[in-house]
């Protein structure tokens, strides 16, 4: 058996990071969605692993041939698609740094400085993005990485479900009949939340939503006033800033209200749109958020850090931690029983955790403020731009407001037609898009996010789209 050495790993290093590099060069010459038919990549791999070591030169020119065919390029300046998985150099290489510190942050006590650089930049980040002061760490609340937003949902989920129970759900499993409220736009991890919560997806409801697409608070509160006149038990609200269809706004500061009165959990989620906060003249889209009791956005969805990184609050962090604490006799330390600490195994469902904090921190200190607010801000403007393109043709038009880098706009001609302007610019492998139905017509969305999309790229899509 051969390790690799230090020297050797520096000399296969060199020629990984000049392989990324290069990659990144060349991003424009690939078809942005890969073609392959399933099964391909596969047929290409030997079916069993190989016996004796193989020179890593090997694995790197498989890395070409085998798998960048398979691949769709989401750092493309052509990527369109879905919300955008911006990764950034530095980004990367924070990546790479945790990747070789090897650390397992699951205890204070396991690597103090990932827990502590992790509460300190979610506290940057909190400031960064105005959100209010009871989701500092200084205060009852706090910050913690999670791997993403559906994690978030759930772990707000479980919180909710012990307060509205008074502490029994964790012991008994769930007796009464809790109910889970989001629109009709709200993303699929809340009803994969309601049931892996055990609530079960018959106890969600989807809330109707007004002509923005965003929740109606009226139609909120008669769903939870009918369910409590049934027996049951109200327990969480998620509420979306930045819906997954069209970056729909629910109005938080109404719904917190509700939540108030009816004492049930409100939960924001802003997976994508959180990022655009950074922004002073774009925190309105978070007014309101004082009432809420978790709140979540995606780094790694707009703020040039790679996956995986969500960044989820809480108003009151003994909530979360009274639900998912358990203290093994294997975990027992000094700095634990010291109170003094944080253990982030208590924020999150698996004990073990990475060392994300990292490449924030990289992306936060390489960019600045100012740096991330740019990026923003160069990304509202292009969608301004495709949008008057839209709206200045006579076949198409903007199916929703886009305050953001989502443009949701369509042929006037009907769902047959736009179903065709999809499949034919995406077979062009010049750009990716994707749709989405809005009041039961299909829809084009066109997301920026690609931190090399220019003007150039966006004009040449509507070109592409409009061309047929
Ligand atoms: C993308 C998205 C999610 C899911 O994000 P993950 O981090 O992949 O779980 C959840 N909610 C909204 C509104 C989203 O746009």
């Amino acid at each position: 058996m051969d390790h690799m050495t230090p020297d050797e790993f520096r000399q296969a290093g060199y020629r990984m990071i000049d392989w990324v590099a290069s990659y990144l060069e060349r991003l424009e010459e690939f078809p942005v969605l890969s073609s392959v038919q399933p099964g391909e990549i596969r047929a290409q791999l030997p079916p069993s692993p190989p016996l004796e070591g193989e020179p890593f030169e090997a694995v790197l020119s498989d890395l070409d041939e085998i798998v960048l065919p398979g691949i769709t390029h989401w750092q493309s300046p052509n990527f369109f698609a879905f919300f955008p998985a911006n990764a950034s150099g530095p980004a990367i290489l924070g990546e790479l740094a945790s990747a070789g510190l090897g650390v397992q942050g699951m205890l204070w006590a396991t690597s103090p400085a990932a827990t502590e650089l992790e509460t300190h930049v979610l506290d940057w980040l909190a400031e960064m993005t105005g959100l209010p002061d009871r989701f500092r760490s200084d205060g009852d609340g706090g910050g913690v990485i999670q791997d993403s937003a559906s994690s978030a949902t759930l772990v707000a989920m479980l919180a909710a479900r012990e307060r509205s129970t008074d502490g029994r759900a964790n012991r008994t499993g769930i007796t009464s009949r809790l109910v889970a409220y989001t629109s009709t736009q709200g993303h699929s991890s809340v009803e994969k939340a309601v049931r892996i919560a055990g609530l079960g997806s018959d106890q969600l409801r989807l809330v109707p939503v007004d002509e923005t697409y965003a929740m109606r608070p009226d139609a909120l509160e008669a769903r939870i006033r009918a369910d409590r006149e049934r027996g049951e038990v109200p327990s969480i609200v998620v509420a979306t800033v930045g819906t997954t269809s069209s970056t729909a706004i629910d109005p938080l500061g109404p719904i917190a209200d509700i939540c108030h009165r009816y004492g049930l959990w409100l939960h924001v989620d802003a997976a994508y749109a959180g990022t655009a906060a950074v922004c002073p003249e774009m925190r309105w889209i978070l007014d309101g958020l004082e009432g809420a009791d978790s709140y979540c956005f995606n780094p790694h969805k707009w703020m040039l850090t790679n996956f995986d990184c969500d960044a989820f609050y809480v108003a009151d962090r003994a909530h979360l931690i009274e639900t998912l604490s358990i203290l093994p006799e294997y975990l027992r330390n000094q700095a634990t029983e010291s109170g003094t600490v944080i253990d982030y195994r208590d924020w999150q469902i698996p004990l073990g955790r990475r060392f994300r904090a990292l490449k924030l921190w990289f992306v936060i200190r390489h960019y600045g403020v100012e740096g991330i607010r740019a990026h923003v801000r160069r990304h509202i403007g292009l969608a301004d731009r495709f949008a008057d393109h839209v709206d200045a043709h006579p076949e198409f038009e903007l199916a929703a407001p886009h305050p953001f880098g989502l443009v949701c706009f369509r042929h006037v001609d009907g769902d047959e037609m736009n179903r065709r302007i999809l499949e034919r610019v995406n077979a062009s492998g010049r750009l990716y898009l994707t749709h989405t139905v809005l009041d039961d017509r299909v829809t084009l969305r066109l997301a920026i996010g690609s931190p090399a999309t220019t003007e150039h790229h966006v004009d040449r899509a509507w070109e592409l789209i409009s061309g047929g």
